[in-house]
C-alpha cells in the first residue's frame, strides 16, 4: 500500500539491495517486524489517546520503489496507509530530511503534512522557543502525530552538522510531548538516526540520547 509491490517482493526475497546496500537475509526478515511495530504503536496511540513508542529505526529515506540511506521499507508511509480515516502527520526531528516519505506522499497523492526540524547552533534557541506553536499550527487538524526523535542532530554526531546539545535535545522532546498532550494529539514516536561512538566503539552515546527521550516522554505521559 505504500510501495511498488514488485520492489517489496524483491527486497524480502533478498534479490535487490536493502537500505544498507547489501542483501542480508537477517535485514529482510526484520522488515515486517519493524514496519509492523510502528503501525502497532500508532494504533495503540490512537487507542489510548496519549501515545506509544516503537523502538525502531530506518524508515524515512525509503522510496516508493527503492531503498536508500539505511532505510529499506518506509514504515511511516506503511503506518499512514494502514490507518484508514485517520489523518496522520509527520514531525521529523532526525537530522536528515524525510525525502523518502515526501516522494511516497507525492507519488501516491497522500494527505500527510510533514514538518522537518533542522537548524544551526545559532538558531537552536529560537527554534526551540517556536516549536510548540509550530507543532500546533502544522498539525492541529491531525488525528495522530508520528514523530522521528533522531539522535543525529546532536552537536557531536559523527555524520556532522549537528546543532543541538544534550540539554537542548531534552527540551526538544519535552516540547513535543507537552504540546501534543495539551492539544490532545496522540503521539507515536520512534528512534531514527544516530551515529556517535564512545572510546570503546560502542553506540552508548546514541543510546543516551534515546534514553533521554524516554525519560522526557515518561515525565509527560505518566
Ligand atoms: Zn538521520
Amino acid at each position: 500500500m505504500a510501495h511498488d509491490p514488485a520492489f517489496v517482493d524483491a527486497l524480502l526475497d533478498c534479490k535487490i539491495s536493502n537500505g544498507f546496500g547489501n542483501r542480508s537475509r537477517a535485514v529482510a526478515d526484520s522488515l515486517p517486524y519493524t514496519t509492523a511495530s510502528l503501525l502497532a504503536a500508532a494504533q495503540e496511540a490512537l487507542r489510548n489517546g496519549v501515545g506509544a513508542i516503537s523502538p525502531t529505526s530506518g524508515f524515512h529515506h525509503a522510496r516508493y520503489a527503492h531503498a536508500a540511506g539505511f532505510c529499506s521499507l518506509n514504515g511511516i508511509a506503511v503506518a499512514a496507509q494502514n490507518l484508514p480515516g485517520v489523518r496522520v502527520g509527520l514531525l521529523d526531528l532526525d537530522q536528515h530530511d524525510p525525502d523518502g516519505v515526501r516522494e511516497i506522499v507525492e507519488h501516491l497523492g497522500l494527505d500527510l503534512p510533514i514538518l522537518h526540524g533542522r537548524g544551526t547552533p545559532r538558531t537552536a534557541e529560537r527554534w526551540l522557543q517556536q516549536l510548540p506553536a509550530t507543532i500546533i499550527e502544522t498539525f492541529i487538524d491531525c488525528d495522530l502525530l508520528l514523530v522521528q526523535l533522531g539522535a543525529d542532530p546532536h552537536v557531536e554526531d559523527e555524520l556532522g552538522a549537528g546543532w543541538l546539545d544534550d540539554e537542548q535535545l531534552r527540551r526538544r522532546d519535552r516540547a513535543v510531548f507537552k504540546t501534543c498532550r495539551a492539544i490532545g494529539l496522540p503521539v507515536c514516536w520512534n528512534l531514527a538516526g544516530g551515529y556517535q561512538h564512545d572510546a570503546d566503539g560502542t553506540i552508548r552515546p546514541v543510546l543516551n540520547v534515546h534514553d533521554a527521550s524516554l525519560q522526557e516522554c515518561s515525565e509527560v505521559w505518566l
